[in-house]
């Protein structure tokens, strides 16, 4: 709503890119919108050809598809930023249109479209993939799994990307992490959770493996696209829902539906996104661009972390203001039960799978060594802060 204005608004990188290149003559790109193509090389001699030349010559025109509402808080605002930077970033040679879930292609029809080649781009999550490939949940998030900053380290320095990229292979995809949104949070209620036996029954919007937990302790979990939560939620059809944190949230006036506000995100710790390249369009660009997209890809995670952890501090804090609000802190034993449930939804989730076995084993060898981490640097400052 238009009360959460002044700290809604995302750095305008598009303004920064055109800034940036005053210097040099723009012109449009002729051919309209790329729907299919593949890439396409400007051959034109003019003079920002003769610009791009030094950098590499050829120029390319991608589309990406996203699972986001247009221009969405958050996520659909990095998505638009990671364009708009590759763009400065590259003097123009690799140019991005983003389209929003629904525009060129359904939102949860991402992963079809850059595997066949349909468009060169995508950005969601992977957990939205489960369905085709199971693992995939493994690089989103895991309930009473990795926080934000775990994942990136597993990722990036634990053996994660490289069995992301394996999984990926045979669906002809490149996966670069894109985006996080921090801890969640548990969810709207409009039931108080006081003890396990509320979760009889308890009829709540929880997609992925932590539906598939509620499920089995009593729930029953049901799925919807965001823009329906709301009413679902008010009407009564739904008794709970989650959906990200705060900022999200109260973005789709969640606060306006139910009373309750549990926390922690026990099933969505730190999830992450991706970029998901078509292989024959990355094989296509030069390495300075490659280098480019997975730099910017990198700038992106950090400044979506950025904007999560100001906007949700900002929204928190009129939430903590709002009478008709509660916040609440799930019961420990609540939180026992979904953690037992979570390890066998995990344990068959690997079997007979070679793949999913050797990504889970390496998952959980990390958060088992950083648990301790964690306990003694993160866990321990927070705690002391009062
Ligand atoms: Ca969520």
């Amino acid at each position: 709503g238009t009360d959460w204005q002044p700290w809604l608004q995302p750095i305008d990188w598009a303004a920064c890119a055109l800034s940036a290149g005053t210097g040099m003559k723009r012109r449009q790109f002729v051919g309209g919108l790329v729907a299919a193509a593949g890439v396409t090389a400007c051959a034109q001699e003019s003079a920002d050809c003769e610009n791009a030349a030094a950098g590499g010559g050829e120029r390319f025109e991608w589309s990406c598809v996203t699972s986001w509402p247009p221009k969405y808080p958050g996520m659909g605002m990095g998505v638009e930023n990671l364009a708009a930077r590759i763009e400065a970033a590259s003097a123009g040679r690799l140019k991005i249109k983003v389209y929003g879930g629904g525009e060129l292609v359904p939102a949860f029809e991402v992963f079809d479209a850059v595997s066949r080649g349909t468009v060169e781009m995508g950005h969601d999550a992977s957990y939205y993939h489960k369905g085709k490939v199971e693992a995939a949940q493994y690089f989103t998030a895991i309930p009473f799994g990795l926080n934000y900053l775990e994942l990136n380290g597993w990722l990036f320095y634990g053996g994660g990307l490289e069995l992301w990229r394996e999984l990926y292979e045979p669906f002809n995809l490149f996966p670069i992490p894109c985006g996080n949104t921090g801890v969640q949070m548990g969810g709207w209620f409009n039931k108080e959770i006081n003890s396990v036996a509320d979760l009889d029954g308890l009829k709540m919007r929880i997609p992925g493996l932590g539906g598939e937990v509620l499920r089995r302790a009593g729930g029953t979990p049901v799925t919807m696209p965001g823009s329906e939560i709301f009413t679902s939620l008010q009407t009564g059809a739904i008794d709970a829902t989650e959906w990200v944190g705060a900022y999200n949230d109260v973005a789709f006036g969640l606060h306006k539906g139910a009373r309750y506000y549990y926390y922690p995100g026990w099933h969505e710790p730190g999830p992450g996104l991706e970029t998901i390249i078509n292989k024959e369009a990355w094989a296509s660009l030069p390495p300075d661009l490659q280098a480019i997209v997975e730099t910017a890809c990198q700038a992106i995670t950090t400044d979506m972390v950025a904007e999560y952890t100001h906007g949700n501090a900002m929204a928190l804090k009129q939430l903590n203001e709002d009478p008709n609000v509660e916040l609440r802190q799930f019961p420990q034993e609540v939180l026992d039960l979904l953690e037992e449930i979570t390890r066998e939804v995990v344990a068959e989730m690997s079997e007979g799978d070679e793949l999913t076995k050797r990504i889970e084993d390496s998952y959980y060898a990390f958060l088992e060594v950083s648990r301790e981490a964690q306990r003694v640097t993160e866990q321990a400052y927070l705690n002391t802060r009062g």
